[in-house]
């Protein structure tokens, strides 16, 4: 059975263009790139024109990229790094209550030494409330971190704008963008970003690597001491071949931004309609305009979202009930309670997130099958009353 594949939210396939650029680095060019001789040379060449383009997506100086080894990483160093570094200034951090697990399971292991932790509520639609923020910055606040945009819902932040009620009272601005990158413009000058955390496997790239901008003069603690690599910053030999396919899918990104924006909001505009017309009680979550390009998370309400995407998954299709990182755990999603949705609504959610591959035919097959799925669930659902 063919697969068509709508979870791209939780990783993608490595595109072909990347393929070809990082299988050298898997075979033939395998120097340690603190190596020096050429085929070292080779690798650290290969690893600074890396650089340089992840740097050019974001418009930073690539002296300020950092490669990590996931988001994950990437969310660790930035608030653990920042809270260990500015500990004598303050020991409180602003977050929101839909970040990722890899920013809130951080600010918890903040809070469980000493630090004080404000998670920010979020509207029905996503956004935080940006009196909320301001309301909650004390003289001792020393980071801001909001993600650009979210990875289930796909609600996209006012960055500028958040950054800029940071530095009016002199704090650092982080934010999670590992699903805006490659989806959404982002320009860390313009939108004065002080931090930034991106990632491999969301954009085309390999598995295994991210990056982490750390905007010059920033003071942050190092996560991983070591042989001094990427100046001393982050140690550890370079994932040389993750890093060509990170510094090439962000290439890649900047090259078809408008267009793969275009396309996405396509697919995604599609589905939304064709699921609103053909299949009752349902409920799109999130924010209708400032939205990923290519997220839609629908409740099909009196459905269990995971038994549901178990039904797709019989007829080849790959969806998600919320987030991978709480698939197999039933508590419902943090990010959808957050929204106000009861237990039932959140745990009937669907997100579905496209990529450049599918198809409106590939959405026509999804819709059909949701149509029999959720008819067959509900169904199955009254029979037990
Ligand atoms: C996937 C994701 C992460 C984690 O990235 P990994 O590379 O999988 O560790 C962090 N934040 C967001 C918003 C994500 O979607």
């Amino acid at each position: 059975m063919e697969i068509k594949y709508f979870d791209n939210a939780a990783t993608t396939k490595i595109s072909k263009e990347v393929l070809e650029e990082i299988t050298p680095f898997m075979n033939q060019e395998y120097g340690n790139a603190s190596s020096i001789h050429s085929l070292g040379r080779q690798s650290k060449k290969a690893i600074e024109e890396a650089r340089k383009k992840v740097a050019d997506l974001i418009n930073c100086n690539s002296k300020e990229i950092i490669f990590t080894s996931c988001g994950s990483e990437s969310d660790n160093t930035a608030i653990k790094g920042t809270a260990y570094a500015l500990r004598g200034k303050g020991n409180h951090i602003i977050t929101s209550k839909i970040e990722h697990p890899a920013i809130l399971e951080s600010c918890k292991f903040l809070e469980n030494r000493g630090f004080n932790i404000t998670y920010l509520d979020v509207n029905n639609d996503g956004f935080i409330n940006l009196e909320q923020l301001n309301n909650a910055i004390t003289n001792r606040t020393i980071l801001i971190s909001i993600m650009a945009a979210n990875n289930e819902i796909g609600t996209i932040q006012p960055i500028t704008k958040i950054s800029k009620i940071a530095h009016s009272h002199n704090i650092l601005f982080h934010t999670d963008a590992v699903q805006a990158i490659g989806n959404i413009p982002i320009d860390v000058q313009e939108m004065e970003i002080d931090m930034l955390s991106m990632s491999g496997h969301k954009i085309h790239a390999p598995k295994g690597v991210g990056a982490l901008y750390v905007k010059y003069g920033i003071p942050f603690e190092k996560f991983i001491d070591g042989g001094h690599q990427e100046k001393n910053r982050r140690s550890g030999t370079e994932n040389t071949s993750g890093i060509v396919g990170l510094g090439k899918a962000c290439e890649i990104a900047k090259e078809h931004l408008d267009s793969h924006m275009f396309e996405l909001e396509q697919l995604r505009d599609y589905y939304i309609s064709q699921v609103e017309k053909t299949i009752p009680n349902v409920r799109l979550n999130g924010s209708l305009k400032d939205r990923l390009p290519g997220n839609a998370n629908i409740s099909f309400k009196l459905v269990d979202g995971e038994a549901l995407v178990l039904e797709l998954d019989k007829k080849g299709i790959c969806a998600s009930s919320g987030s991978a990182c709480t698939s197999g755990d039933s508590t419902p999603s943090h990010v959808l309670k957050a929204l106000g949705l009861d237990d039932d609504t959140a745990n009937s959610a669907l997100r579905i997130s496209f990529s450049e591959e599918n198809t409106k035919e590939d959405v026509d097959y999804l819709v059909d099958s949701l149509m029999e799925s959720v008819e067959k669930l509900r169904e199955y659902n009254d029979s037990l009353y």
